[in-house]
């Protein structure tokens, strides 16, 4: 089988304050969040948006050696990456890594939202953070 990038399921904005975000962006779109999740091991807590087919993550630091605390410190808030679904998340890492793209992940890890996920090196996707993502199978 082969891997493709399908729509992008979500886009990842990196927030200092959760709380203060959830207000914002329930505003924005006119809709309460409809998951929220701590994912220990990447130091993250989030929270899920659904406006149409897409999904907005909010991204805040759970402590100050992780990735989101970095990535405020150096950029500011502001999107932190973009997700594209993928089918076959093992065949689409494959595929990239043969068209020369950095993978920061060589094998799919457990992210938020029941997700295998991978994220692609910025410095090969003209400074973007892409992650790909794929359903898990319950
Ligand atoms: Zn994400």
């Amino acid at each position: 089988m082969n891997g493709n990038m399908e729509n992008i399921e979500h886009i990842g904005i990196a927030v200092k304050d959760l709380k203060a975000s959830k207000d914002v962006f329930s505003k924005l779109l006119n809709t309460e969040p409809y998951k929220s999740e701590k994912v220990e091991s990447e130091g993250v807590e989030t929270l899920f948006f659904k406006t149409g087919e897409t999904k907005v993550e909010l991204l805040s630091a759970t402590n100050e050696n992780s990735p989101i605390a970095k990535f405020i410190a150096k950029k500011g808030e502001g999107i932190h990456h973009i997700a594209f679904a993928v089918k076959n998340i093992e065949a689409e890492i494959i595929r990239l890594k043969k068209e020369g793209f950095i993978l920061i992940n060589n094998d799919p890890k457990n992210g938020a939202d029941n997700k295998k996920i991978a994220f692609l090196h910025p410095k090969t996707t003209n400074g973007v953070l892409i992650e790909i993502c794929q359903e898990k199978e319950s």
